[in-house]
């Protein structure tokens, strides 16, 4: 009949007004042979309640089958009639075929009258398809209902259960644990690692075909242990609902990771996906279906920004993440009330201790906490997507600084920090263009620093933006040299004008003669390729004359300055700066 929910007892409703208005003992729906050839009938009882059966006598369809309805009366001559009525094992019958019954796919049997009208006729046969046909018209709305119903637990694209689904039978789970009859339910929450990659530069396309295929790789990697679902975006869940064993339920995770390694073929490429999964227990972490989902959630984002792969939900983790939450609210806040600013560092050149630019160090003044640094919430920036708000800031503030010492006469450069975040971001260069255009500063007084690693992150995306930026002008800067890739030949080939050696090189030039040679080799590198050498960290007196005899071109450190607000920049250099001549010598 259909395999929607619900169509039972809409058949049972037909049969039993068949039979009413038909007066008659028997009612019933003979189906077609499936593929493996068994017939079903569906017979109503005399109790109400329907009776199955199945069976491989194909023959017995033969008793129903016709294109027409079919009038069986009772003492018929007709030997096919007799047949008929003899295989169906009625006296007497009226057969509505499927093609005259629009929703029901098998035959619609009535037999055996009762009472005083002795036998079936042609009235009846007008009055059985009647029935049919409501129940055609009512079945393809119950057919509908239970679409509508699958959609709602259901995922359109992989036809996985969906949130709501899982809830229901996180929800279940739960309620068995409670009454003893499982002895705990395990939740996993597993979110792709590589999916916004995939999705934006192999399309959407392509990006739904892997999500199909996660799923189907999930799916049998579960088996019969649990179920699947898919909650939206890249993230799937399972649901382990009758398991206290924390082993297995390991070994369940790992098998979905490990199912996910094998690469898959995408627009005739070979792509490998990562996943992070978080898991949480019932009854150990929480004994509600909110809660329990929450807890694997937290542990599903402590995986992913720790090492990756699996991981146990901890109660620790949810304080980590109420104060990670405060923090980007307060964040949010600070950037729109003023309290974060930008402090700015002395850079000078070693041998006539003249500054030339400085570096933009932004700050968080924080009600309670006083001064946060930027390593507390630059990161929190970039993860809680505030971080373009916190890169305009910055450079609106250093242009307008850079614009304002220059009308008084101090021509200095300034440089700006950017993350990876910031080098993926497709508005950058045009913001960059206009702040230069709306403080009128030349571009090649802004230096942007960026590091090897978030050059490295997405190279194509990068590269390409470093040379938009260097189109406009700008100076570029790799920021903590010789920590990352420290690649020569790679360097080469990015548009830069400077190095900035790793604050952890120089401030160790005084203990080790590596660092030294460290040191040396990148003071002549970029001395080779033609770019200057920024040494940043210097502290003291030893350090700024051996890096002034390695010929290194500039140095920034606590050694000339600590980072100062802004403001205080002009007064600092009046104090600070011997006076000079015009050639820019101290006099
Ligand atoms: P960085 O770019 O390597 O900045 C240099 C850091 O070294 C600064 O720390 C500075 O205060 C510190 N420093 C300067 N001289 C010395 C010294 O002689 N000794 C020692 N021990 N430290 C010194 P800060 O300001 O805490 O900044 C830390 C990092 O935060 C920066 O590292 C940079 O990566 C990031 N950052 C700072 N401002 C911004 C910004 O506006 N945007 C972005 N995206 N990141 C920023
Ligand atoms: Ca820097
Ligand atoms: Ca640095």
């Amino acid at each position: 009949m259909s395999a929607a929910p619900g169509a039972g007892g809409l058949l049972a409703n037909v049969l039993s007004e068949a039979r009413d208005l038909l007066s008659c003992e028997h009612a019933m729906v003979v189906f077609p042979p499936d593929q493996d050839g068994v017939t079903t009938t569906v017979a109503l009882g005399p109790d109400g309640e329907l009776r199955r059966h199945e069976g491989t006598d194909v023959r017995a369809i033969d008793h129903v089958a016709c294109d027409a309805p079919l009038l069986l009366p009772r003492g018929t001559r007709d030997p096919e009639a007799r047949s008929r009525l003899a295989g169906l094992g009625l006296r007497d019958a009226v057969v509505v075929p499927p093609s005259a019954s629009a929703g029901i796919s098998g035959a619609l049997v009535v037999g055996d009258r009762l009472g005083d009208v002795r036998t079936f006729n042609r009235d009846d046969v007008l009055l059985l398809e009647t029935v049919a046909n409501h129940a055609g018209v009512a079945l393809r709305n119950d057919e509908l209902i239970g679409r509508l119903r699958h959609d709602a637990l259901h995922d359109a694209l992989t036809g996985l259960p969906n949130r709501t689904h899982l809830q229901r039978g996180v929800t279940a789970a739960l309620a068995d644990v409670a009454a003893g009859r499982a002895p705990g339910a395990a939740v996993m929450i597993l979110d792709l690692d590589e999916f916004k990659e995939v999705n934006d530069t192999l399309g959407h396309h392509q990006g739904d075909a892997l999500l199909i295929e996660v799923g189907a790789r999930l799916t049998a990697a579960v088996g019969r242990a649990g179920s699947v679902s898919r909650l939206g975006g890249d993230e799937f869940a399972v649901l382990l609902p009758a398991t206290a064993d924390e082993d297995h339920v390991f070994a369940v995770a790992r098998a979905l990771v490990q199912a996910l390694r094998q690469p898959v073929p995408l627009d005739g490429l070979w792509v490998e996906i990562g996943a992070s999964v978080g898991i949480a227990l019932a009854p150990e972490h929480a004994t509600e279906t909110a809660a329990l989902l929450k807890s694997a959630d937290l542990a599903m984002y402590d995986a992913k920004s720790s090492t990756g792969g699996v991981r146990l939900y901890d109660p620790d983790l949810h304080a980590t993440s109420t104060r990670r939450l405060t923090l980007v609210s307060e964040l949010r806040a600070a950037l729109h009330d003023g309290s974060v600013v930008v402090h700015v560092q002395p850079k000078a050149e070693p041998a006539s201790g003249r500054v030339v630019g400085v570096e933009a160090l932004v700050r968080w003044e924080h009600p309670e906490r006083g001064w946060v640094p930027p390593d507390d919430f630059v990161p929190v920036a970039e993860r809680s997507g505030l971080l373009g708000v916190l890169t305009s800031r910055v450079l609106d503030a250093s242009l307008r600084a850079c614009a304002h010492w220059r009308a008084s006469g101090l021509d200095l450069g300034i440089a700006v920090n950017l993350s990876t975040r910031s080098l993926q971001d497709p508005t950058l260069v045009d913001e960059v263009a206009e702040l230069l255009l709306r403080h009128d500063v030349p571009a090649d007084r802004l230096t942007l620093e960026v590091t090897e690693s978030s050059v490295m992150a997405d190279p194509g995306r990068a590269v390409g933006m470093l040379h938009q930026l260097r189109g406009l002008g700008v100076r570029l800067s790799i920021d903590d040299f010789g920590t990352g890739y420290s690649s020569l030949a790679y360097l080469q080939r990015l548009p830069v004008q400077e190095v900035k050696i790793d604050r952890s090189f120089i401030s160790a030039l005084g203990r080790g003669a590596d660092d030294v040679a460290i040191v040396r080799a990148i003071v002549d590198l970029g001395r080779h390729l033609g770019l200057d050498v920024v040494a940043e960290g210097v502290e003291d007196q030893a350090t700024w004359e051996l890096l002034t005899s390695m010929g290194c071109h500039l140095v920034q450190g606590w050694h000339l300055a600590r980072a100062m607000p802004m403001q205080e920049l002009p007064g600092w250099l009046a104090v600070h700066q011997p006076a000079r001549g015009h050639d820019g010598l101290p006099v």
